[in-house]
Parts: C-alpha cells; structure tokens; sequence
C-alpha cells in the first residue's frame, strides 16, 4: 500500500502532472543508484502516467529512453497502450525505435514485429531494430527475409545479419553477406570481420577463415588489433598455430587479448614450453596477464607435469576465480596428485568460491581413484549441499565413485534416484557390478537397460564381457560379443582383449589365438599380454608367440619376461629360464613400480614392497610376523614360485612376505585393531597369487572383510572366500 501512498503524494504537491513527470525524470537520473530502485521509481511515474491524459512529446521521450535504460520491458508496454489509448503520434520515430529496440532485446518478437507494422514512419533504424528482434531468436531465415525486404539498409543492417548467420554456425553464409556488403558499397566495419572470423573458428573452418583473411588484407585492416586478434585466433583454433604465430609476431599492438589467444593456442596444441615462454615475453612486454593468462599458463604447467611451478603460480595470486581453482583441481588429479586436488577443493570451499560442475566431476572422480570411502562421503555429502545432485554428469560421477570404493549399494540408491539417466550413468554401474563380481546384477542391468531403449556402447559391452570373465560364463560370453557386431558396431580391441581372457582361462587357448589371427585391427600390447597371462605351461608355445611381440613393442617392461620365465621354470626348463632373464638384465627392463594404498582414520597411506620409508615401519613389520605363522596354523603355505631370484629359502621367503599389499593390510591391523568395518585396500597392479591367499586366510583370522582393489577388478575377501572365485 505503501506505493500507492508514494504516487499519491506526489499530486498533492501542487504541481501539474507534466511538471511531475519531469520532475521525476530529472530526480531519477540523479538518485539512479540501485537498479530496483530505478525500476520502482519507473514504475511510479508510469502509474502516475497512467491515472492522467495524454503527456507531451517531451514527457514521452524521457519516458520511452528511461525504460530503455532500465530495460524494463512491462513499463515500455505500458507507455507504448498510453500512447495508443490517446492516439499519440509522434511527428518522427524516434519512440517507436526506441520501444522497438527494448522489445528486440528483450527478444519480444512479437511485440516488435506488431509495433513495426502499426509505424506510419519508419526509417533504417526501425528496420534494424526489427532485425534484431530476429536476431536475438536466432531465426536466420526469417531475418534474411526481412533484410531482403529492406527499402534501404546501413553498415548495421549487414552486421546484424552477419552476426547473427556467425553466432547460428553458418559461417559460409556470413562470408556470402560480406562479400554482399561490399558489392552493395557499404564499407564492412570491424565487427562485420570479427564476427565472420569468429564463425570460422567454431566450425574450424579454415577455407572460408583465409578467404576472409585476405579480405582483410586488402580492407587494411591490418593495423586494428580487434580485428587482427581474431585473424589470429582464427588460425590457431582452426588447427594452422604457426601461422597463427606468424601473425602474432608481425602484431604492432599486441594487448593482453592477443598474448592470451596465442598462449591458449599452444595449449590447445599440447606445446607448454612455448606457452611459459610466451608468459615470459609478455611479462617483458610490460603487459600485465590477466586471470585468463594465468588460468592458461598454470593449464600448460600441468600439461608438462610442472606441478610445483603451478603450485607456485596459483599460490602468488592475489584474486582466485573459480576457473584458476578450478584448473588446479583437474591438473592435479590428472597428474596423479589426488589428495592435493581433494585438499585445494576444500580450500576453495573455504574461500567462498562456489564450485561448478567440472569442478565437482573432478573432485568425484579423485575420490573414485583414490577409492577413498571417506573422502567419497565428504564430498557426495557437499554434492547435496550445494544442490550438484540433480547434475547428470555429477550423478554420474557419484555412481561411478561410489562402485570403485566397492559399495555397490550406495552406487544403485544414487542411480535408482536419477531421474534422467544416460548411457554414461547405466555403464557405470554394468562396470562397478562387474568389476565388484556382482555378475548377475551386471547383466540383468544390462537387459534393463535395453528394456529402456537406451543403445549399449563400447563401454557397456566391456562391462557386460567382464561380468561373463567374472563368472566363467564362455557361452555367454560369446553371445554378448557377437552381439557387438549385430547391433552394428565393430568390437574395439578391449572386447577382444575381453574374449582372450574368457576362452583363455577356459583352457581354449587355440581358440583364443584364432580369434586374435581373424581380428580387424593389428593386435596391440594389451591383447598380446591377455594371451600370455592366460597361458598355462601346455601352452608354451603360444607363450613364446605373445612374449615375442610384448618383446618387441615394449622392451624394457619387466613383466612378461617374468610371466614367460615362470612358465619355464614350471615345466623345468631351466636353461630357457636362464635365457630370458639375461635378456631382461640385457635389455635393462624394469618392473613396473608397485604401490598399495590403505585409508585409516580419513588418511590415505601408501606402501611399496618392502617399504622402509613409513613412519611406522617397525610396528608394521612386527604385526606381519605375527600374522604369518598364525595364517601358516590355518593352512597357509606361502608361494615362492614366483620369485625368480636364485637365491635360499630364507630370502625368498622375505621377498614374497613383505608384498606392498600385505604391509598395508598389517598397517590397517595396528591403527584399526578392533573394529569390523572393511579394510579397503589398492593396489595399482594385478594382486600376485600368494598375497591373494594370503588375504583369504586374513580375512578368516581378523573376522573383518577386506576389499581389495587391484588393476583388473574388485577383491571382497570375507570368511576365506574371494568374490573373484580366485579368477583376476
Ligand atoms: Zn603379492
Ligand atoms: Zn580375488
């Protein structure tokens, strides 16, 4: 009621209505502080307005440029029903323009397009400003419809046009009205350049990019920075970054903007060297980077793997936005720093910067290779907060993570409640069941899925044969692979890698080879690994086969040197044995570094073989010995054939007892003795066969289940049993 107080007020001062509109306007752009104030006292003056007659010509233009200032589409309605109400008709068309451009920014269209066929003048503003009205929908046909309507046009004309045919991807159009502009001797400003430019650069088109290039060249148009950034930027995203620098280094007046689109060139390019060397360059210059500079130089630090130089960047800045954090973030988790990346997330929150999706996919997915449980938590629980969980990509995210931290159950409420899904979501819960040797729950998701029309990809398929290795199910197997190609696809080499391990381990090796003989694509490391992991010592020869190729491609790798040496060995044939390991000292080749990770109380830790650089290492030991002889009681034999070394019983023994895996797990025993929550252990390569035993005895002594995590799938150890039914 207040407002109504207000407006009333106003007459009883005793002035006239147009000295109060006047008024008004005049006080207005004096107090034009906040914009909800400039709107309400709009909307006075237009109530009051409205309780009058007609105003004068005066009153009607201040009016009509104050709604245009405000943007304030309902009060120009208004204004114009006033004007309508009382036959108003200005003598020009300068409120109707004016009206006209609102509506058009507004993307009133039909308002626009009502008021312009109702003008008894219209001049080459009022068809502008209808062209926009189109322009802003974005509806190209209709525009180039009125535009050909045009009695008469101006350089604004051809640049809406443009613009619009640029921002809709038709860039080839845009050039064609270009070269219209020209012909029709209109002089193309900067902006009808850039916008074409900017045209091709989205599409990568190139061809038409150089044609307007010369264009250009011939405008002499080289000397505008504006229009020179774009040529610039045009060749560098189009693919062509040396000539792009070609270009950037014959600039006269290079600004932040041109070293900013040069640099995220090379980005683009994987070429960091060069970018921190134009950083440097630019700093010379006595240019000041920007957050956009920054944000790009700390993207190529990490491309290079620089993680302290970036470190130190980001550390130095004054103001953080939520692009650098969010860099830093993905460039650590994508260099393997996964705690840091979760640290500098709560660091952000901390900071007050609000997180946006990629962000958050980010942060989830660190906690999936971390398979952090607790961190998992922590952040699915900041998902809700910030309201992220209706996000399908995060939902995604959350699915997947929850099934690489081994709780299926927390995964399937997240994607039960999803109420959009995609084939991202269903392929990361086929996989986390078949990786957790859910095998039965994998494939009737599987038909699920189906059921709900959504298309299977190469993803889905690799889940669905994992689940078949899972259970040995070879004539299943078989099924779903040939299904791959039924549904119109051509099996990707993980499918095949997929049936060697399924006919491999259900000793048809030969099989396996033919499958491999016949495949489309050159067998690759992966597949010849698969075929030798899955060989027995009757399989010798095919042994030999893949172990020469893995030879080839990759010498100095340890492993199937190893796998072929203990082949050897089995079948007593000591001299090949001898053989291969020279040619691995030989060839210099060296075993991939085990790791194994285990989080106690929110704190990830993590061993290598042997370890002597833990804090705790005496304890850890101790722990170990004592277990082993009590696992030795129940039945536990350890299993020392897969020690190459020639060496006594004794250190033999010690090589295979202190295993990454097993120091964790004594780690796990002395900080968390009492407790009967899983022990989550991860190992970032394929659990050996005597750690694996190893487990299921522990699992029976410590009453407590362990889930373990190796390179292949999910090991739930409880009561001496293995989910993988001893199949990795
Ligand atoms: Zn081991
Ligand atoms: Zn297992």
């Amino acid at each position: 009621m207040r407002r109504q107080d207000d407006v009333l007020s106003d007459p009883c001062t005793g002035k006239n209505d147009t000295a109060v509109i006047s008024d008004f306007c005049s006080a207005y752009s004096l107090n034009a502080k906040s914009e909800m104030k400039i709107k309400k006292k709009l909307r006075q003056a237009i109530d009051l307005l409205c309780s009058r007659g007609p105003a004068s010509f005066d009153d009607y233009t201040r009016l009509v440029l104050h709604c245009a200032q405000a943007n304030d589409f309902i009060q120009a309605k208004r204004l114009q029903s006033h004007m309508e109400l009382n036959l108003f008709q200005p003598n020009d068309s300068f409120i109707h323009n004016q009206l006209l451009h609102l509506y058009a920014k507004c993307g009133k269209l039909l308002y626009a397009q009502n008021l312009f066929d109702n003008m008894t003048k219209r001049d080459v503003y009022s068809w502008n400003a209808l062209l926009s009205a189109y322009a802003k929908l974005g509806m190209v046909e209709d525009l180039h419809v009125v535009f050909d309507q045009m009695p008469y046009r101006d350089s604004v004309s051809y640049n809406t046009l443009i613009a619009c045919f640029a921002s809709n991807r038709h860039s080839g159009e845009a050039l064609k009205v270009l070269v219209r502009m020209q012909e029709d001797g209109f002089q193309p400003t900067q902006y009808s350049y850039v916008n074409t430019l900017q045209a091709c650069s989205q599409l990568l088109d190139l061809r038409h990019g150089k044609q307007i290039h010369g264009r250009i060249v011939v405008a002499d148009f080289g000397k505008n920075t504006f229009v020179w950034n774009a040529v610039t930027d045009m060749y560098a995203k189009c693919g062509d970054i040396d000539r792009a620098r070609w270009l950037f280094d014959r600039m006269i007046n290079k600004n932040v903007v041109s070293w900013n689109l040069m640099i995220s060139g090379y980005v683009r390019v994987g070429n960091p060297d060069e970018c921190i060397h134009l950083f440097n360059e630019m700093q010379l210059s006595g240019l000041k980077p920007d957050i956009v500079t920054v944000s790009n130089i700390l993207n190529a630090y990490f491309q290079c793997g620089c993680i302290d130089d970036a470190r130190n960047m980001f550390s130095k800045l004054l103001k953080k936005d939520e692009i650098c954090w969010t860099t830093m973030i993905v460039g650590y988790a994508q260099n393997g720093k996964e705690e840091d990346a979760l640290m500098l997330f709560s660091d952000m929150l901390r900071g007050n910067v609000r997180p946006d999706c990629y962000t958050i996919s980010s942060v989830v997915s660190s906690c999936a290779k971390l398979a952090s449980l607790f961190h998992s938590q922590v952040v699915h629980g900041k998902v809700i907060v910030m309201g992220f969980d209706n996000n399908m990509p995060v939902s995604s995210a959350l699915v997947d993570m929850y099934c690489k931290c081994g709780v299926t159950l927390d995964a399937w409420v997240i994607f039960e409640a999803m109420p959009i899904r995609n084939v991202i979501t269903w392929n990361a819960m086929v996989l986390g069941y078949a990786q957790n040797g859910q095998v039965l729950e994998a494939l009737a998701l599987y038909e699920k899925m189906q059921l709900e029309n959504f298309k299977p990809d190469n993803i889905t398929f690799v889940g669905v044969l994992s689940a078949c290795i899972n259970a040995e199910m070879v004539n299943e197997g078989q099924k779903y692979f040939d299904s791959i190609s039924e549904q119109g696809m051509i099996p990707t080499l993980d499918h095949y890698a997929c049936m060697v391990t399924l006919l491999g381990r259900s000793g048809n090796v030969d099989k396996a080879v033919d499958l491999i003989k016949g495949m489309p694509h050159e067998a690759d490391y992966l597949i010849w690994s698969t075929l030798l992991s899955v060989c027995a010592k009757c399989d010798l020869k095919t042994a030999e086969l893949a172990a020469s190729h893995l030879f080839e491609l990759d010498p100095h790798n340890a492993g199937p040197y190893i796998m072929l040496s203990n082949l050897y060995a089995a079948c007593g044939r000591w001299k090949d044995v001898a053989v291969v390991r020279s040619l691995m000292k030989e060839k210099n080749a060296k075993k991939f570094a085990a790791y194994s990770w285990v989080e106690v109380e929110n704190e990830v830790h993590r061993f290598v073989s042997e370890d002597h650089f833990h804090p705790e290492v005496d304890r850890i030991y101790g722990e170990l010995n004592r277990l082993i002889p009590i696992l030795q009681q129940l039945g536990y034999n350890p299993d020392t054939s897969a020690v190459l070394h020639n060496v006594g019983d004794d250190e033999k023994f010690r090589s295979i007892s202190y295993h990454s895996e097993k120091l964790a797990l004594a780690f796990a025993l002395i900080r968390k003795p009492d407790r009967v929550a899983p022990i989550r252990i991860i190992k970032n390569i394929r659990v050996c066969d005597d750690c694996h035993v190893f487990m299921k005895f522990a699992s029976i002594t410590i009453a407590r289940p362990i889930i373990m995590r190796d390179s292949n799938r999910f090991h739930h150890f409880f009561g001496g049993n293995c989910s993988c039914k001893d199949h990795w």
